[in-house]
């Protein structure tokens, strides 16, 4: 199941807003697989779908897909999810150092397309830029780690509830220190590219509605806060 609870009253059910605080009120489920563009769809408990843009950037989303995947014990699925979701970041990450640069939108899409889709290529310019523009170096999994998502992604290994836990862990380890190095290496960058998100997301939800925002596990928007301590075992109790 990649369909989770938001806070959010139905438009169709309650159009005019009048019945906000009744909890009576249909519930709304928000689906976190996206289609091609960004876009999510939400159902209410009467069957109302909508199609919905989120503030959330993909590694974030990624990596709370990584997370439901565990507790609903699509153990291999949440090691994809990990490992997609540190890709996106490394995107996010290239992205927001050239916009500190001042380098425009377009020109950043062309030069990363120029990486094509070797992942390995990716990382290997996000490690380099990692070492010359932060003020520590990153931090990585470890070969051990590398070498175990290997075998389950490439080789058919079943792994355990334990080790995907440990695994989630190492990969949110990193997220969250490389979004403070982030942070503090590309200030403005970060911002612009997250506010660039948010326009992209207000353009492709559907009437007039504003992009939703949801609590996730790593959350660029709360970082800074307690939240970005938070650790996987720790969120995945809320979540069951
Ligand atoms: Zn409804």
């Amino acid at each position: 199941m990649t369909k989770i609870s938001v806070p959010i009253i139905c438009l169709e059910c309650n159009p005019d807003g009048s019945s906000v605080g009744n909890s009576a009120l249909s519930s709304v489920l928000l689906d976190l697989r996206p289609d091609g563009e960004g876009r999510y769809r939400s159902e209410c408990s009467r069957g109302h779908q909508q199609i919905v843009a989120l503030r959330q950037q993909k590694f974030e989303i990624l990596f709370e897909l990584a997370a439901y995947a565990i507790r609903d014990g699509h153990y291999r699925q949440s090691v994809s999810s990990c490992t997609a979701s540190l890709e996106a970041f490394h995107e996010f990450f290239l992205r927001a150092m050239a916009y500190e640069n001042g380098i425009k939108k377009e020109r950043f899409d062309a030069a990363w397309k120029l990486l094509g889709i070797s992942p390995q290529n990716r990382q290997e310019a996000y490690l380099l830029n990692y070492r010359n523009f932060c003020a520590r170096p990153p931090v990585l999994l470890s070969p051990q780690q590398n070498d175990w998502k290997d075998s389950v992604m490439q080789k058919g290994k079943m792994p355990s509830r334990e080790e995907c836990v440990t695994f989630g862990q190492a990969v949110l380890h990193v997220l969250q220190t490389a979004m403070r190095d982030a942070r503090d290496a590309f200030p403005n960058g970060v911002k612009q590219a997250m506010q660039e998100h948010a326009a992209a997301a207000e353009q492709a939800a559907s009437r007039s509605e504003a992009p939703w925002s949801i609590r996730t596990i790593v959350n660029l928007a709360m970082e800074g806060d307690e939240h970005s301590h938070a650790t996987l075992e720790a969120e995945l109790a809320r979540m069951s």
